[in-house]
């Protein structure tokens, strides 16, 4: 079928307007966040029902075109783009929100994490998955990433937080109130997510912020590491001193403290007596600023959360998102920073993360080959008896580090998932493991 009978085939099934193939319109469907990885499809097609994309499924095996499931395209690992053409289909508009029954929601998978936790906040409940991309990320691409985000110390990542989802496969098959697996964290691999039911926890009554500051990473780190295990913490970050002031620089902020090597942020249940415990058990800490009204309480997450965003302002960077025992991190994020500059002292290299998880963030923007940047990181990932593969998932970008963390049975087990649920190889190509059939 030449192309645009297909446009005008796939018109009939989701309404003419909802098969963008305009250049301009497709532009922001086809870059993903960091600017870095960019492809070309042959339009972005927007179903608006389940209905819809079962036909938008056959549509494309009759015909083999790929499909790119595309939710808010925060994803940061080059998943969520067409880098081998084919269509986006996005799910925007599947992005109801069900009236809350028994403490579970039933959403839309293009309802984002914002409009969803509003949702809850109004009768007193939170989806407990938290991250902050939270006003564009879909609650079906983080399920599909099985994101785990600000939380994940005390509430665990999508897997936990979901009871069931309605699915097509790329078999064209559909399914209702399904099971988690195989789709949590398949990136898409295997089909489309459609709407999940999720489990819902009650809104703490009182929750208080702090930012901690330290002479090194090691000293923060330190003191995380007795902090993780206090079970009132619901979110402990790591910062560094090149990143705050980033943040201070782009966003015109003043630092809520004096200027440091290193920063946690932490949020605990209850009022500000909550950190008096905490502080007892170092003398590591060199100041502190603490927060407990919901708008004090956004100002100092700002210093983390902004962290990001901020970066890119500097450039495309090159983001790894890596996990790394927790007693292993400051050893790894000090030896990796100095392996970095070694290779160019102008690179500017900016860590931050989850550190109660060991889930780190590495950015580093300015010139050196992509190639011995990646090594060097990844060397000492291993080194320190890590995983190249954390939270943000495996995309494009980090195909080669998956085969080889996961080992050939790992491999084997996804292709005959791979041919069970996409047969025809029409689902997401390229991403995960790169299956080929
Ligand atoms: C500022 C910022 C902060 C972030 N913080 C975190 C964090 O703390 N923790 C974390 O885990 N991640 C984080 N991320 C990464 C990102 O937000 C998550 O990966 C998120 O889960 C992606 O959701 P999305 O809707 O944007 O998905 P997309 O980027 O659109 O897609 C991601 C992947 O899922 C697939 N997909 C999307 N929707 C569906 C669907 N309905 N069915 C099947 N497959 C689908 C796509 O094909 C792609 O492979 C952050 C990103 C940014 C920009």
């Amino acid at each position: 079928m030449a192309r645009s009978n297909f446009l005008a085939h796939l018109a009939t099934i989701v309404d003419v307007d909802n098969v963008l193939s305009d250049p301009q319109v497709r532009a922001g469907f086809e870059t993903d966040w960091t600017g870095r990885f960019q492809g070309q499809a042959m339009a972005v097609v927007r179903p608006r029902t389940h209905d819809e994309v079962i036909a938008v499924v056959q549509l494309c095996i009759a015909e083999n075109i790929a499909i790119v499931p595309q939710g808010g395209n925060t994803g940061l690992v080059g998943g969520s783009v067409p880098l081998r053409g084919g269509i986006v289909l996005t799910t925007a508009l599947l992005d109801s929100i069900e009236p809350i029954h028994n403490n579970t929601v039933r959403v839309g998978a293009g309802a984002t994490l914002g409009d969803l936790q509003r949702h809850c906040a109004a009768v007193g409940l939170r989806f407990s998955v938290d991250l902050a991309a939270r006003d564009s990320a879909t609650l079906g691409g983080m399920f599909a990433t099985n994101a785990s985000g600000l939380n994940h110390l005390r509430f665990g990542a999508m897997r936990e937080n979901t009871n069931s989802v309605d699915a097509v496969y790329g078999t064209g098959e559909s399914v209702k109130n399904a099971t988690v697996d195989p789709l949590c964290g398949s990136e898409g691999i295997f089909g489309i997510v459609t709407s999940l039911e999720l489990q819902l926890h009650n809104l703490p009554v009182e929750t208080s912020v702090m930012i901690a500051s330290f002479a090194s990473v090691e000293n923060a780190v330190t003191a995380s590491l007795s902090w993780r295990n206090n079970p009132r913490v619901e979110a402990l970050e790591l910062f560094t001193n090149d990143g705050m002031s980033l943040v201070c620089e782009s966003y015109a902020l003043s630092p809520p403290l004096p200027s440091a090597e290193a920063y946690l942020l932490v949020e605990i249940l209850g009022d500000e007596s909550e950190f008096a415990q905490l502080l007892a058990a170092t003398n590591r800490v060199l100041d502190t600023v603490i927060a407990n009204s919901v708008a004090d309480k956004v100002k100092l997450w700002r210093y983390r959360e902004d962290h990001s965003a901020a970066i890119n302002t500097l450039g495309p960077p090159l983001k790894f998102d890596v996990r790394i025992p927790p007693q292993n991190c400051a050893a790894f994020l000090q030896a990796t920073t100095r392996a970095l500059t070694d290779i160019n002292p102008t690179l500017r290299v900016i860590n931050f993360g989850h550190i109660g998880d060991g889930h780190l963030h590495v950015n580093i923007v300015g010139s050196a080959t992509t190639d011995l940047i990646e090594s060097c990181v990844y060397d000492n990932v291993t080194a320190h008896g890590g995983s190249a593969v954390s939270e943000h998932g495996v995309g494009t970008l980090k195909v080669d580090r998956f085969v080889e963390e996961s080992g050939a049975t790992k491999i084997e087990a996804l292709k005959a998932m791979k041919s069970r649920f996409d047969p025809f190889g029409i689902m997401n190509p390229g991403v995960l493991a790169n299956v080929r059939l």
